[in-house]
């Protein structure tokens, strides 16, 4: 993971600094205060979709990179950059039980493949139900 450029100027979406407030906010809803959360906006090519959670196995330091890319993208909303903000989030919940299932079972293994793929079905429904049980009670 390295460091790029914030968001450019003028972008209508959220910009880095607005992505690390909402990232904020959304680690002390989550309960993850123990967590020290960095943010990036990665601009080379990311193997995993819109964006990747990292963390070290002291359950506390972690990285959130997004893709540039699919930031700039005409349909992605601020909605959706919230969600997925809050689906990696969500990563850092399960990151004892993925590293519990590495472990066991190895990471190119069958089983973990499965585990993983229900996972990032999990972390989706979870976003999206948070996301908008806030938004309405926000209304
Ligand atoms: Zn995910």
């Amino acid at each position: 993971m390295r460091r790029t450029k914030p968001w450019r100027a003028g972008a209508l979406k959220l910009a880095h600094k607005k992505i690390v407030a909402l990232g904020r906010k959304w680690e002390k809803r989550l309960g993850l205060a123990q967590w020290t959360v960095s943010y990036y906006v990665y601009g080379g090519s990311m193997a995993g979709g819109a964006a990747e959670t990292r963390w070290h196995d002291n359950y506390q330091d972690a990285g959130i990179a997004i893709d540039q890319k699919w930031l700039d993208f005409d349909t992605t909303t601020d909605e959706d950059i919230e969600i997925n903000l809050v689906h990696e989030l969500c990563h850092l919940l399960f990151a004892p039980m993925d590293d519990e299932m590495a472990s066991m079972f190895g990471l190119e293994s069958t089983v973990y493949g499965m585990y993983a793929a229900k996972r990032e079905g999990m972390c989706d429904v979870i976003a999206k139900l948070i996301v908008d049980r806030y938004k309405r009670k926000r209304d």
